[in-house]
């Protein structure tokens, strides 16, 4: 009911000179951290946001669930206007976002974002990285930035490697230092868009770590996330999104254990995700990987055309056609491969995701290659993803 006068306003134009006259300081009182009001995004005829409304209050802590290709990036990039919805509108501590008055690279500097890729300055030590944006953006004195950036680098367990380049660091460490650098400017809100997901499965917890202690320490977060053990466990309450938007709104206990909706009992239940990273042709574990393959089709009890259409999947597109590829270009590690197995409707989806300049390997691989995957794959489906500059290969099997 708090925002009563507001809502109607949506709804009637007039009233909006009503919210205008409000002062700010009457504003801020009555309004959440984050409040999102009819967003809608389409990317064409694809529309991954319908109508999502929903309000943060300071101190939540909100895990974003559902199947791949739900919006659930979309929906966090609509909150920092990395992308611009196309309609809705957003507030955020107070003001309102999506007004095309708002100077949105200083709302970006109260919103901290932590993508799958780290996206650290590969020219720059961890220390410099994380005390670029205080000495760019909020004009802090170098000494100064240096003497909070080791804090947080302590904070994250990385003092020593402040002076090493991200090369030199595990993925883990880098996503350590990626959290850090965002943390620097005091963010009001942290945004986490599968933070783990590129990880060695070994480092999962370091970074999950991490995050539990900004949870502690009464951060306000939303984070995307596949570990549903971790989201259970870290969060304060839980959206599941499908279908266009949010189906289920509820605290852990409500989506994990007494979820309403079907939809959302068969995520909880039926998905199994198999995750390899491949950091460099020679160091990857090629047998590993066909016995971690072998084993998740038997787990899933899929029969043997279905574990070697799998198999040859990843065969043709990630070690015949891109690994070459990255390889002579230098660039694009690391390659992260997430198979997906929906039990409720028996659809397994592969989803390769790479670095680099942009590179589909339908469309220059080895011609046999692209052969044998066309003839194995039902649907495939490749993107550029700007923001994070990241290829994405959508395969269904
Ligand atoms: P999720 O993060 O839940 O996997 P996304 O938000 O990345 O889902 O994507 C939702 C849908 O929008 C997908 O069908 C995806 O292909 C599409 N999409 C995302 N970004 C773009 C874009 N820049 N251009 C066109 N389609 C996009
Ligand atoms: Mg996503």
């Amino acid at each position: 009911m708090e925002y009563a006068g507001e809502r109607a306003e949506h709804l009637n134009l007039r009233g909006r000179r009503k919210t205008e006259i409000m002062t700010g300081i009457e504003r801020k009182r009555k309004m959440s951290l984050l409040r999102v009001e009819h967003l809608r995004k389409e990317y064409g005829d694809v529309t991954p946001l319908r109508d999502v409304s929903f309000e943060v209050e300071e101190g939540e802590i909100i895990s974003i669930i559902g199947p791949s290709g739900t919006g659930k990036s979309t929906l966090l990039r609509c909150i920092n206007q990395l992308v611009e919805p196309t309609s809705g509108r957003v507030w955020f501590d107070g003001e309102e976002i999506t007004d095309p008055a708002c100077r949105i690279s200083l709302v970006r500097q109260k919103m901290g974002m932590v993508f799958q890729q780290f996206n650290l300055f590969p020219d720059r030590t961890i220390l410099e990285n994380v005390i670029e944006a205080p000495i760019r953006l909020l004009k802090m004195p170098e000494e100064q930035a240096a003497k909070k950036g080791m804090e947080l680098l302590s904070a994250v367990g990385l003092a020593d490697k402040a002076d090493r380049y991200p090369e030199e660091l595990s993925g883990g460490q880098q996503q350590r230092a990626a959290i850090a650098r965002a943390v620097i400017m005091e963010p009001r809100i942290m945004l986490f868009d599968e933070p783990t997901s590129a990880l060695d499965p070994s480092t999962i917890s370091e970074v999950q770590i991490v995050i539990r202690n900004l949870a502690r320490r009464g951060m306000t977060m939303l984070i995307v996330t596949h570990e549903l053990r971790f989201a259970r466990e870290i969060s304060t309450r839980v959206f599941y999104m499908d279908e266009g938007g949010i189906c289920e709104d509820g605290t852990p206990e409500q989506i994990f254990d007494h979820p309403r909706m079907e939809n959302t009992r068969r995520f909880i239940r039926g998905i199994r995700t198999l995750s390899l990273r491949i950091d460099a042709a020679k160091s990857f574990d090629y047998p590993g990987a066909f016995s971690a393959m072998q084993k998740y089709g038997a787990d899933n009890m899929f029969d043997r055309a279905r574990i070697s259409r799998m198999w040859s999947a990843f065969e043709e597109i990630v070690m015949l056609s891109l690994i070459p590829h990255l390889e002579q270009s230098g660039k694009g590690y690391p390659v992260t491969v997430a198979i997906q197995y929906a039990e409720a409707d028996d659809e397994l989806t592969v989803k390769i995701c790479y670095g680099g300049d942009p590179y589909d390997p339908l469309n220059g691989g080895q011609s046999l290659a692209v052969g044998v995957i066309r003839a194995i794959t039902s649907e495939i489906e490749y993107e550029f993803e700007d923001i994070e500059e990241m290829n994405i290969l959508r395969i269904r099997l």
